[in-house]
């Protein structure tokens, strides 16, 4: 198996440009940013994506996420930012490693909606909802 590229920059086997770490997560500059200053935060022990990341792990990211969020607007000179995850390959992830990214905004950037809001059937949201809502009483 390949090496994960993640896993090789949360043990400083290759380089980036870190914002933040400690023993459980770490976030730096993605080399392609959508905008000046778009981060990625990543939690060091290897996870794939939401589905299979443990719990506590994942909050230990959103924190990090949210003290980085924070104190972009007077860092960066940005008025919003926009988080992004992507899990699995249909959902656009591409890098398998877990991660979070934190998409400063400006106002001007040519970024567009990833879709479009249509108004769904409400039999459709029913039943969407309720399955899960189901499902989640037993877990
Ligand atoms: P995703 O499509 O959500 O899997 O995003 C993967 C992200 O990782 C992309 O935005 C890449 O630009 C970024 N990326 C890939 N390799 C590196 C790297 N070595 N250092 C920083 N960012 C990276
Ligand atoms: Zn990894």
């Amino acid at each position: 198996m390949d090496k994960c590229i993640f896993c090789e920059i949360a043990r400083h086997n290759i380089p980036a440009d870190i914002v933040s770490e400690n023993d459980d997560v770490m976030a730096f500059a993605d080399i392609n940013p959508a905008t000046k200053g778009h981060i990625l935060v990543i939690p060091k022990p290897h996870s794939t994506n939401l589905f299979d990341i443990e719990e506590a792990l994942f909050v230990k990211v959103l924190c990090l996420v949210r003290r980085i969020a924070r104190v972009m607007p007077e860092v960066l000179g940005c008025s919003g930012v926009n988080l992004f995850h992507s899990a699995g390959e249909t959902a656009w992830q591409e890098v398998m490693h877990f991660h979070l990214h934190i998409v400063p905004r400006y106002g001007k950037e040519e970024l567009r909606r990833p879709f479009a809001p249509v108004p769904a059937k409400e039999a459709e949201l029913k039943e969407t909802a309720s399955a899960l809502a189901q499902k989640l009483t037993n877990k």
